[in-house]
Order: structure tokens, then sequence, then C-alpha cells
């Protein structure tokens, strides 16, 4: 027999292999098998059995081993992954592969081991460690913070040695147990005792939109627009409760700043099913487990990041997208797929509903509700008797800042700190400074691999690239002048909370960037820092501005509401007003009424006034308006040809070749503009040289009938091994 395997290879084809018959039996789609591949061997994924080969069966190379009895990857998701693999011009196998645990990839068996796990005993808590054992400080957090066991190879990540671990069996601090990951079965739990607490009363509009969002059965797609605070999370729990009553499981996808312990918490009180988070910590063994139970339906809900679009779900019953407009849903490299666009692929397949939420809707989403395609909803009101917060342009102009603050914004936060309430002070730029500049010939310091500055950091002091995560001590001279006269150049988090623990010297001023949540349990120290509801300064970049629920911030500070106002990119001003508007949500979500200031050089800029004096809806509809008019997206269609080269203008020049050969190709479809080759819009990243190609379609078919052509072209190219190149559709990013 010959089948046709995807194998986990940069080309855009399937392979054929022969089958012994010895073989043949257990095989069909979906199982594993490794395969003979060049000198290598791999392990790929049977798509198709007893296929026509068009090479000579002799020629063929014989399938090693079948490694599953049944398929590891079901047809549905199959389907899903071969879809996106064509829609996005990935390559099939590749895509196939990556829709698959890790562990799967690598050949493990598919079913679950029962691994050793080790746990605190009664007296862990107990324990006071001698204050340099730090090492033994962080086994025990690790443990407090996991009473349901963590594993070894979680303990080995974290840096701990196994010779800290004997210590700790040794003296009775820890002990290790067998640990069994298939929970009760999903038929244990009965109907009756789904709930754990009751359902709130909904609000009207709350009522109004759940029941429009049951009123059709099958596939649909429902959006919920409702502002900060208005109950969003309570629609989706009661359309989840009605799911898992009908014996089905749900998908939650959220944005990847999102997926908090609180926000999986707010599931798991409500529910009295198995609730489980995909997340980057999972070991790969957890994470195989994890998958496992969506599979046999042992999970009902399952919460995870874009990649868990991916997840095998034996009684699938509805997809629930949180903040559908959030960016991040959009893988940036590799595979590059929208998780928000298959989830409407994968219930059409499925037949089931899809719930995207948003207090900022994407343009796209908003423009297919105009189209009928999607239902909408909208909440205006907060829930539970919180009300909208009030906001403030602040006119910069004229005014002097001290670490990105004026003189007003000191005076308000003074004031609401008396008042006993918290401040949200936001600034989406974290270190010390941006930039590093010498005060006698102007030079800044820049990263030797791309067009950019390098950013001060004081705690630990170093320059960092955040674009290609180059490092460097800081200098202690100009490299142009020789100058020692070099000073920090405007403000980052690490500055902003410097100047304020100077100002509010017996206020506590909690930092929340990447950097200060880098550490396990950082993030979770502070939000309970928080919680406790003490006055306090929050400092912080957008991990601050998303889901978080902060019930005594008053005070919301916007340092720089003018960054995205004037950006190259056409979405620039739909990403700059759905981050103002998370970030305004997390002010006077309880009984305290809250307020926003944004500071700003345009205090009479169209945008801020459409956004802050009439809201999202407003604003989106103006905007949709110059995107028709411009027939930009939604009202097109983009794709980006990507090229990057060790060598300045490599990656041009191949582009521009590429563009002639399909401007003189007679197969071309009509209908397609392109612009460019461009540089990126920072040409050199990482030591690379980048340029683009921009593609565009007034019809997707037209659109992907280009792509089509371009790809074999690609494939041919005498240049492509000296450049990388990639497709991205509908890119989010210019
Ligand atoms: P969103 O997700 O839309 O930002 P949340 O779901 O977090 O809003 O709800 C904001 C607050 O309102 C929460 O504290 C929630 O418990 C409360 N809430 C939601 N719905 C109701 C309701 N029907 N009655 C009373 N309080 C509600
Ligand atoms: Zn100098
Ligand atoms: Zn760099």
């Amino acid at each position: 027999m010959i089948i046709q395997v995807a194998l986990p290879t940069p080309l855009h084809r399937l392979f054929d292999y022969r089958l012994a018959d010895s073989l043949a039996a257990k095989i069909q789609p979906g199982c594993r098998v490794r395969v003979p591949f060049g000198k290598r061997q791999l392990i790929g994924l049977v798509v198709a059995c007893d296929v026509e080969s068009e090479f000579e069966p002799a020629r063929l190379k014989q399938v090693l081993e079948v490694l599953d009895h049944s398929a590891v990857l079901d047809a549905e998701l199959m389907q899903l992954a071969r879809w996106a693999a064509h829609y996005y011009f990935y390559p099939e196998g590749e895509a196939l592969m990556q829709a698959l645990p890790s562990l799967l990839r690598k050949g493990e068996p598919a079913h679950f081991v029962h691994e050793t796990l080790w746990r605190a005993t009664p007296i862990t808590g107990t324990l006071k460690l001698a204050a340099n054992a730090a090492r033994q400080q962080a086994l025990l957090d690790l443990l407090l913070r996991n009473p349901e066991g963590v594993s070894r190879d979680l303990i080995k990540l974290e840096g701990i040695s196994s010779a800290t671990l004997r210590t700790f069996a040794s003296k009775g601090w820890v002990e290790s147990f067998t640990h069994h990951p298939r929970p009760r079965h999903a038929d244990d739990v009965q109907a009756g005792d789904l709930l754990r607490e009751a359902p709130m009363t909904l609000n009207t509009e709350q009522a109004l939109a759940l029941q429009q969002f049951l009123a059709p059965s099958g596939f649909h797609i429902h959006l919920l627009e409702g502002v900060t605070g208005s109950g969003k999370t309570e629609v989706y729990l009661q359309a989840i409760q009605h799911c898992l009553e009908a014996g089905q499981q749900v998908l939650i996808l959220v944005p990847e700043i999102g997926l908090t312990p609180q926000t999986v918490a707010r599931f798991k009180a409500r529910f009295n099913v198995p609730v489980l988070a995909l997340h980057s910590g999972l070991s790969d063994r957890q994470r195989l487990d994890a998958w496992l139970q969506a599979r046999d339906a042992s999970a009902r809900i399952l919460i995870g990041t874009r990649s868990a679009i991916f997840t095998p779900l034996a009684r699938p019953g509805l997809i629930i997208l949180d903040e559908e407009h959030d960016a991040s849903f959009k893988q940036q490299d590799g595979f590059r797929y929208s998780a928000r666009d298959l989830a409407l692929v994968r219930a059409r397949n499925l037949q089931i509903p899809v719930l995207l939420g948003s207090a900022t809707p994407s343009l796209e989403s908003l423009h297919n509700v105009e189209l009928g395609r999607f239902q909408l909803s909208r909440l205006q009101q907060r829930a539970g008797g919180a009300e909208a917060p009030r906001f403030h342009l602040l006119d910069l102009r004229g005014q002097s800042l001290r670490a990105g603050i004026s003189d007003p914004l000191l005076k308000r936060i003074a004031e609401h700190l008396e008042a006993g309430t918290q401040v949200l002070v936001f600034l989406n730029r974290r270190g010390f400074a941006p930039s590093l500049i010498c005060h006698q010939c102007g030079a800044v310091s820049e990263c030797t691999r791309c067009d950019a500055r390098m950013t001060l950091h004081r705690s630990p002091p170093h320059l960092h690239c955040h674009h290609c995560d180059r490092q460097t001590p800081i200098p202690r001279t100009c490299q142009q002048c020789g100058s020692e006269d070099l000073r920090p150049n405007g403000a980052g988090t690490e500055r902003t909370e410097d100047f304020l623990s100077q100002q509010f010297p017996k206020t506590e001023i909690l930092r929340i960037d990447r950097d200060s949540t880098a550490r396990k349990g950082a993030m979770d120290k502070l939000m309970h820092r928080i919680h406790q509801g003490a006055p306090c300064i929050l400092v912080g970049t957008q991990m601050l501005a998303k889901g978080h629920h902060f019930p005594k911030v008053t005070l919301v500070a916007i340092l720089d509401a003018d960054s995205g106002l004037f950006s190259a990119d056409f979405r620039g001003m739909e990403k700059t007003s759905q981050l103002i508007l998370q970030v305004a949500g997390r002010a006077g979500r309880a009984q305290d009424p809250g307020e926003v200031v944004l500071q700003t050089h345009h205090p009479d800029h169209p945008m801020l006034h459409a956004l802050i004096h009439q809201g999202y809806n407003a604003f989106a509809r103006d905007e949709l308006k110059l995107r028709a008019a411009a027939g930009l997206p939604p009202y097109s269609h983009h794709a980006l040809l990507r090229a990057e080269a060790s060598q300045s203008g490599w990656a041009e020049a191949f582009l521009r070749d590429l563009r002639h050969s399909l401007e003189d190709s007679l197969q071309r479809p009509s209908g397609c503009h392109w612009s460019g080759p461009f540089p990126a819009p920072m040409e050199k990243r990482a030591g690379l040289y980048r340029a683009q190609l921009l593609i565009q379609g007034q019809e997707r078919r037209a659109l992907h009938q280009l792509l089509t052509l371009l790809l074999q072209m690609l494939e041919q190219h005498p240049g492509r091994s000296r450049v990388r190149w990639s497709i991205d559709v509908d890119p989010l990013d210019a």
C-alpha cells in the first residue's frame, strides 16, 4: 500500500511512502509513522491511505514504524490544520505537526503516564529558613504555590537541584506521591451539581444578550460588545452553563496576557467540572495530559491562548474568544495564523456557535456585523452599580515633565491617595529610559544589530535592545566624542517608579512590567498586594491593561496618549484607541467613581475627542468610513511577502525580481495590486536586513490565486538560498 505522509519540513508538499502489508491493517489517516527522510528519520502524520503515487512504487521508501493504533489527530482537527496551511501558505506538514503537543511530535505514546510528583507536608508551611538559603526558599515557594504537587521537571526548570530536594525529603518537608492524571470522567458529574455557586441575576442588557445568543442553534457568530466592567464574563458563564448542561465542552481563548490565575479562578469558582488552563508554564507532560483530557472529554472547560485553538474536543459545544480584538491572537512568526479566524472556521466545521467579546471590537468584526455575518449585542452600562469613568485631556503644551509626569497630574495623584484609593500610571515603555544620550555631542547609544536605540535599565544597570535582546554594560564615555556626560533621555517605567517614590515616600509603588514579573510567582505577589486594597501607585505597561479587576483603583493616568496618533501603520489609531480604553477601563470598577487623565500634546485631536466624548463605537464608525474611502482592510484584503538577508539590498532586490515576474506572468489574476518592495519599518533587525512587498486584493479569491502563483515562483527562484522569505496573510503589523 502507498500512503501519503505530512512531514515537518519547510517544503510545501506531502510525501508518498510504501507500507509493508504486515503494517497496513491498522493504519488510518491521523496515525503517526516513522519514516526515512534523506539521511534522517522523521515522525510524520498519515494524511491519506491507499493512494496512487506519481512515482514508481519501487522508488518509494518504506515506512519504518507505525506509532499509533488509532488516529492521534482526529479528522476534524486534521481538516482545520490543513485548511489553515492552505489559507496561510504555510507548509502542510509543519502545520499538521504543530497541531500536536510536543511529546507526540517526538514520538511519545498518546496516553496518560502516571508520574511521581512532590508536595508539601503539613509542617512545610510553618518552616523558617535561614536568610541565606535562597535555593531552599525557592523550593519552598514552589511547593506552597502548587499544593496539587510539582514534577521533577518543573523543579529542575526552576533551577533547583536534586540535592535540595533530597535535603527536604530527609527532613520530612516534602513527600512524593503517584499522580493519576485522569480526573473523574465527565459522566460522573451529575447535571444537578454542575454549579459551585449560584449564577448572578442578569441585568436587562445582559439578559437580552444571552437570550439573543442562545436563540439560534447550530453555527452562528455572536459579537458581544460591552464596555469594560459591563459584565461580559457573566454572560459567558451563563452561556457555558447551557453547554455543560447539554453535556458539551467549551473552549475559551484569551489574549496572552489575559490568561491569569484570576481569570481561570473565575471559571473554577462557578462550575463543578474539570477546568483546564493551557498556558506556557505547563511542562510537556502536563500539556499532553491536558490535551488527552480534552480529547476524551474528561475536561469540560478548556482555557488557553492562541495555540489552544488546536485543542481536540470530543464533545464540542461552544467557542468563546475574549478580547477578540487582541493582536496576540495572530501569530507573528512561523505559522502566521489568526486564532480568531480559525475559531470561526472550526465552529463552522463543527456546526457550533462562537461568542466573541470585547469592549473595543476589531474593525474587521464590526464590519462583519454590518455585513450581517455576525450578530451583535451591546452592553453599555457597567454592571453591579459601578459608573463609567470620567475622562480628562490634560494639555501638556508648555508644561514641564518630570519622569513623564506633569505637575497637575502629580497633584491629582496626591488627591486620590489622600482619599485612600489606588492610582494606576500607564506607560508603555519598560526600562529606566528609552535611550542614553551624550550631552556634549548628542550621540545616542544604538544597537549594532538593529536600527534601534538601546534602552537604559537600572536594576540591574545595563543597556538592552528590546528588538534583538542584545545586552551590554553601560558605557562610561561617548563613543563619538569621548565625553563622560551621558544622560538618560525620556522615561520608562523604572524611572517613573523612581520619581514617584521620591514624591510619595510613604506610599508603596508597585511596578508591573515584563522585567518586574519575570520571576515565577512575582505577578501573583504583586496582585496580592493590590487586592489588599491599601493606597498605592501601580506603574505599568500594557500588562496592566487587560482583564484585571482592581476595585480600589480610582485614577488611571495615561502618560503618553499621543504615542500612536501619528503612526505610519494604518491600524495605529485603532490600536491606540483600544489600548486607551482598555487601560481606562481599570478605573472605578467598584463603588468609588473613577477618573481617567490622558496627558497629550494634541488636546484637539479628533480621534481623542470622538473616543472620550462619544465612545469607541463612534470612533470606530468614523474610522471604518476612512478605511472604506481608502480601500483598506476590512474593505480589501492584504498579504505581505517578507524577506530578510544578511546583506543590505539583497532582500529588496529579491522582492523586486519577484514583482517583475508577477507583472510578466500571463496567469496573473486580475483585481490585485502591489506596492513595494519597501524596507521594513525597522529595516535592520538582529543583524538582518528586511524588506516587504504588500499585495492587496479586492476579492479573497483573486488574492489567494495570486499568492499561489507567487509561491511557485518563490520555490523556484534562484536567489532563494540567500534570503529567508515568508508570506503573511491578513498581516496585523506593517
Ligand atoms: P467585563 O468582563 O465586561 O469587563 P466583568 O464580567 O468583569 O466585566 O464584570 C464587572 C463586575 O460586575 C464584576 O465584579 C462582576 O462580578 C459584576 N457583575 C457582572 N454582572 C453582574 C450582575 N448581573 N449583577 C451584579 N454584578 C454583576
Ligand atoms: Zn558625545
Ligand atoms: Zn538589537
